[in-house]
């Protein structure tokens, strides 16, 4: 039979051994760390895998469970402190696995009402949150660089009907994502950059500087973004005094909250958010710092009808759906079909209640605290800024690029932590992304002090 592999029974010997994988993996505590092997090893150790009779399920699983899973690094790991981590919830992370069992369409309201409806809950949650109006509303896309330029070709195409065709700009500050950069490139666009050196947030002087600057180069800046977490610091722009330069320009104003926005469920932080409420469009990654698993990025708008008139597909055998009416996701974002990305964060949301996050994110703030004040009283450190969210960033003293290397290398083959260097203006340090609840002060401490001596 041609369907066998889509019969119920397919995988009758296999589907127990990968709900038990699954299932430990959930259980473990922590997760091992694990880390990357190089193509060769990898090649030698699983060999083909994809040959014209099939491994069989009990060989395959085998083949990721022993080789596969073991050469990617856990994000969730405690200790993951690079990049920005993932500390999914149990709850979120045994959704995901409903929402791949369930084959819905999340593209439109037809096809996905009611994991849509529940999607949309989350959206509004947030959009209320961070004081948007009622009437606000997106969709989740795969991920923030997605949320951007999906927003910023609104903000453009509302420019182009007011003013026609111009060589446009953003403006944005230094410290600015880089995916900023990469959507401008895709939009053909340019970036003109407000200076955040002296404190890593700019302010209102900064962005006028900078609109004037894209003046003088004949730029037409089209939208403003104010960085609510950048990604390598975690410190906020003023974003009352952005939405104000935005407001007398006419700009749309876009505030980039992949990591940092989450930061707003945390009541002592609220005031940093200030400005928001006037934000044309927000977006902020669950899979950074709320707890869900990759990948989703929640993209708002105060007026979506204007994200419709951009992004709604049409096609004769799309028509069915634009003529209903009925509140499509895909037409708020540069996507057709989409997984309901968002019922991850729904089902764990609506298990635990905001409260819990709220509770989360100001443990992780905290933990923060308290870790930039052991490495501000340790003479071989020097913390490169005051933490304002989640992210500490130091300096080893006497250290150079190949001591980082070798420390980093050294941290993940013993397989207690996961810290790469980064740096800030030409100079090498070190930082830790704190997102995960499970993290702890001492093993912080203890990833200090492997770098007393070296
Ligand atoms: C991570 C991040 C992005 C990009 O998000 P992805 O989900 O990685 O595409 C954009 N902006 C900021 C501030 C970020 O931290």
């Amino acid at each position: 039979m041609s369907d066998a592999m889509h019969r119920p029974n397919a995988t009758s010997g296999i589907r127990q051994a990968i709900f038990d994988y699954a299932s430990t993996r959930l259980d473990y505590d922590p997760t091992p760390l694990d880390g990357p092997r190089t193509n060769a090893e990898l090649l030698a150790l699983a060999g083909q895998t994809i040959t014209e009779e099939g491994l069989g399920g009990e060989k395959a699983l085998g083949v990721f469970a022993e080789v596969l899973a073991p050469a990617t690094i856990s994000t969730d790991h405690p200790n993951y402190l690079s990049f920005i981590p993932a500390a999914p919830t149990k709850a979120a992370t045994l959704f995901d696995l409903v929402v791949s069992a369930s084959s819905i369409y999340g593209g439109s309201w037809k096809e996905g009402a009611g994991a849509v409806y529940a999607e949309n809950q989350v959206l509004a949650f947030l959009a209320k949150e961070c004081g948007l109006p009622a009437t606000a509303g997106g969709v989740f896309v795969q991920g923030g660089t997605l949320g951007n330029l999906s927003a910023l070709v609104v903000a453009r195409d509302q420019a182009i009907e007011k003013h026609g065709r111009k060589n446009w700009a953003i403006i944005c500050s230094s410290e600015a994502h880089s995916s900023v950069k990469a959507v401008a490139k895709v939009m053909d666009v340019a970036v003109v950059q407000g200076d955040a050196s002296a404190t890593g947030s700019m302010g209102k002087a900064a962005a006028l500087a900078a609109l004037a600057s894209a003046e003088a180069q004949g730029l037409t800046p089209f939208a403003i973004i104010g960085t609510a977490g950048t990604t390598n610091f975690g410190i906020l722009d003023d974003l009352a005094g952005i939405a104000q330069v935005a407001q007398e320009h006419e700009l749309w104003y876009h505030v980039d909250g992949a990591y940092g926005l989450a930061g707003i469920l945390a009541p002592e932080l609220k005031d940093l958010y200030a400005g928001i409420e006037k934000a044309d469009s927000f977006i902020v990654d669950p899979h950074k710092w709320l707890y869900a698993p990759f990948d989703a990025c929640a993209l708002v708008y105060a007026k979506p009808e204007l994200a419709r008139a951009t992004h709604t597909q049409h096609g004769e055998y799309l028509e069915t759906l634009n003529h209903s009416g009925d509140f499509n996701p895909s037409d708020h974002a540069f996507n057709l079909t989409r997984r309901v990305r968002g019922l991850p964060l729904w089902f764990s949301l609506a298990t635990h209640g905001i409260a819990a996050y709220r509770e989360a994110i100001s443990e992780n703030v905290l933990l923060t605290r308290k870790i930039a004040d052991e490495i501000k009283s340790r003479d071989y450190l020097k913390l490169v800024r005051e933490p304002q969210l989640s992210v500490v960033v130091f300096e080893r003293l006497g250290w150079v690029q190949k001591d980082y290397d070798h420390w980093s290398q050294e941290l993940l083959e013993s397989q207690f932590a996961f810290v790469v260097p980064s740096s800030h203006q030409g100079k090498v340090n070190t930082r830790f992304a704190i997102v995960n609840p499970s993290t702890k002060h001492e093993d912080l401490v203890q990833i200090l002090e492997t770098m007393r001596y070296r």
